[in-house]
Order: C-alpha cells, then structure tokens, then sequence
C-alpha cells in the first residue's frame, strides 16, 4: 500500500458546496497594544485620504470603542468599511519591528527578522487538490535558530548561509519552539551587505509531538495523544478493488480531528491512544490525521475531560494559521451580512439555492423556500465568513420563514434581508460549525449559533441608524 493510495481516502465531512462564502477579510491581523489613539487615526487617514477629516475619525473611533465597545482592530476596519476605503483586509496596521530570535515569543502576528538561512529545503504539498511547494528550514542570528515555513513560496530562491530579511513574519510556538511562518503577506529581501554568527545547534527533523489543535496543512509526520471518539469501518472502492477504511474522530483538550486508516488498528471509542508517526492531509483547510504504514499505535492513560459532541473554543487568529478544523466555537461581533442572506430558494432536488427559479444543476424548478444569513464575524483577531442555516436565522433575527414570506409578498423580497441586516449587525454572537478555507480564507458552516448577552440593544439600534442614513 503506498502513500498515493492512501492520499485516495475519502473524507467524510459534510459539505453542502452551496454554502460557501467569499469573505473580504482575511483573518490576518495584527496585535496592537496601548491606548494612544493618534497613530491608529493617521492610519486610518492614510487608507481613507479626504473621505473623512481628523476629528471626523477620532469622534468615530471614540463611538466604536466606548459606545459599541469593540476593540481597536475590529473598530478600525469598521470605520474603514463604512467610509468607503479599500478593502479593509489590505489595511495593515501596526508597523513591523524586526526582532531577534531570542527575542520572539511565538505569538508575534506582524514581524521583520533577519537572519540567516542554515538549512532550507523545498517540500511539494498538497493543498485543496492542488501541488504546491513550499519552502522551510532553519533559520537563525546572534541570539538563537528557529523552523521557518515559507507558505508562499512563489519565485523565492534562497541559499544556505546567505542573510535576508523577513517581512511580515507571523510566529507560533510548537512544543516550547517559535517557529516563523511568511504566509501571503510576507516577503523576503537579501540583505547581503549584513554578516550574522549562527551558534552552532543539532537539528532534528524528526516526527513532532504536537497537541490536535495545533495541527494544521503542510505538517510533516506528528505524534499525537488523544482520546477516540468515534470509530467507523467501511468498505469502499478504490480503483476497482474494495478495501476496508477504518476512521472517525479523535480529540484532546484542545481540538478535535478526524483521523483515516486503511489498517485496522483495533481502536475502541473511550480509549486514549498515541499515534506516532501519524502524518496530516487537509481537506478544503481541515485537517485530517492519516495513520500510515510508519503509524504505531500504543494505549495511554491520560485522561482528557471530552465528550463527543464536544467544541473547541478558538479565535480567527487561531482558524488564519491553522486553516480550518472540526466543531470549532468562536465568538465576535457581526460586522457585515453579505449577499444571498435573507428568503432565499433552495433546489428540491439537490438543495442548492436557486436564483429566478432556475437550479444549475438540475434547470426550472419549483424551489423551495428557506431563510439563511451569510455574516462576517469579527472577534478583534481577524474576521471569518459565516452561513447560519434557518432554525439560528431565526432565532438570531426573530424572524421566522413564515413572517419573512408574509413580509416579502407585502412588502418585496429585498425586504427580509434588510430587516434581517438591521437585527444582525454589530450584534455579539457565538457561532459552531466546520471551519474551512479556501482562496477567498476562512469560512464556517454553521451548525448552531446564539447571541451572547450583553447590553448592547441600544447602540445596535443607534447603529442601525447610522447604517440606514448611509444606505
Ligand atoms: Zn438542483
């Protein structure tokens, strides 16, 4: 059995292709820290040119953060939004400092180093059906090394014991290691007039430990520790041959993963197991932990306080450098309701929605009424796409299918959405589902949703206002 077979294995996560979304914003966003204002008006100002004066800024911001008390970030984008600038997710914030290895936590969102490269090597990877190559190593300076990931590689060729400078860096820590990571937003400049001494360190290569939250798409071989949930056996078919696919869902006190196996291991729901050696696929950004022919499997005692229908709590921090995940619970404000929300018209026959009663898939038909919001949901990390199914639509909005059919003959279509729109935004909400990414980032299909509450009912419908003043 080799690795190309078992790249075949079927991923049993549902996924409805209607739902998805195309997020303007990316999930990316920079920590900042301090209460002085000015700089983030300038900024601000920088983006927005003469759409909007100084003390016109500085009294929104002051109305965002005290009145609709979100954080700066998210009060930033939104002021962003509503004056027209560009695309909030190209509006980088804090200016990057360049930093010494040492000197880096793990948790740096927007970073310069400069370093040199010690060991570099390309790794092609799969990425949503798609080869890429990705380019990681060793990098380091004066003070110490770290694993670096080049996720976006493009034309960046680098030599071993060369210097460079590495922009808009992000950090995270694996096992007690910063490692640096350029995503999209990074980028690479040779600094060849600049000498660095590397201190001398072995370097392993070797299978990682690594907690199930952590894990994400372009991971080599990892050891993972954690209690099973689920198991299924089945029979499928790969190409002409019917082979046995044993999987279901794993989890630790940090995230849950489905895992895959064409060996059957033996494993029972309840127990808590080791899997070593074990390496990752990603499905459309959700992980997945493949035990291959290399996979050894050994019983554990740890106790981990999980049950199976279970969340994982995360920022959209936490989704931008792991790509997507299983249950994953987030909280954060409405910032945006995007097209296609409101009554919509759903296929009969495949549950697609539909437009002017007419299915891609299967031509006219009598469609089907449903109710659906597709928000952007911003918790000061960052800001992911959401689609929430009817029964949380109306529960969030007080809107049921049938008043919002009786307001739509009455009144127009157009109408549900913007009475939804008016209900919805800027309010706090938690949301659970299935996180995935694709080119436009991250978005949940959301299973269950509520609204978290605070007293906020007065500065929505204040805002609600100002929305409808500038529509
Ligand atoms: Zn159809």
């Amino acid at each position: 059995m080799s690795r190309g077979v078992f790249g075949d294995l079927p991923n049993p996560v549902k996924y409805d292709g209607d739902d998805g979304i195309t997020p303007s914003e990316r999930g990316e966003v920079d920590a900042m820290e301090g209460n002085e204002l000015t700089p983030h008006i300038q900024e601000m100002k920088r983006v927005l040119g003469d759409k909007i004066d100084e003390e016109q800024l500085a009294a929104e911001l002051d109305k965002y953060l005290n009145d609709y008390h979100v954080n700066i970030e998210s009060a930033k984008r939104g002021i962003i939004r509503k004056y027209g600038g560009a695309d909030a997710s190209s509006f980088a914030t804090s200016a990057t400092v360049v930093k010494k290895i040492a000197d880096l936590s793990g948790s740096e969102q927007n970073v310069d180093v400069l370093a040199k490269v010690v060991y570099v090597e390309s790794k092609n990877i799969t990425v949503k059906g798609l080869n890429k190559t990705i380019v990681s190593g060793i990098l380091g300076d004066e003070t110490g090394t770290a694993s670096f990931t080049l996720w976006e590689s493009g034309s960046v060729m680098l030599d071993k014991g060369s210097v460079y400078y590495f922009r808009n860096c992000y950090c995270k820590l694996w096992n007690e290691r910063v490692q640096i990571n350029l995503g999209n937003r990074g980028r690479v400049e040779p600094a060849p007039n600049v000498s660095l001494n590397v201190p001398d360190r072995s370097i392993t290569l070797s299978s990682q430990e690594c907690k199930i939250g952590d894990i994400r798409e372009g991971m080599g071989n990892v050891t993972v520790t954690g209690k099973v949930l689920t198991t299924e056996a089945r029979k499928i078919n790969v190409k002409g041959e019917e082979k046995m696919v044993y999987s279901g869902l794993m989890a630790d006190d940090t995230g849950k993963i489905q895992y895959s196996a064409w060996h059957d291991f033996g494993l029972k729901a309840g127990e808590t197991i080791c899997a070593k050696n074990a390496y990752i696929r990603a499905w459309k950004g959700i992980p997945q932990l493949n035990m291959g022919d290399r996979c050894e499997i050994s019983r554990v005692d740890a106790v981990f306080d999980i049950q199976e229908g279970g969340d994982s709590k995360k920022t959209v921090g936490d989704i931008a450098r792991i790509g997507g995940g299983l249950d994953i619970t987030l909280e954060g404000l409405v910032v945006d309701m995007k097209n296609g929300s409101g009554l919509i018209k759903r296929c009969p026959q495949c549950n697609r929605s539909i437009l002017n009663g007419v299915c891609t898939a299967h031509g006219q038909v009598d469609g089907i009424p449903d109710l659906r919001l597709k928000v952007v949901l911003d918790d000061g990390t960052g800001a992911i796409g959401a689609v929430i199914n009817r029964a949380d639509t109306e529960k969030l909005t007080g809107i049921s299918l049938k008043a919002a059919e009786g307001l739509a003959a009455a009144r127009g279509e157009g109408i549900v959405a913007r009475e939804m729109m008016g209900r919805i935004l800027m309010r706090r909400i938690t949301i659970t589902g299935n996180v995935m990414s694709d080119d436009f980032g991250p978005s949940m299909i959301v299973r269950s949703a509520a609204p978290v509450e605070v007293d906020l009912e007065s500065e929505a419908e204040k805002l609600l206002e100002e929305v409808e003043a500038a529509l």
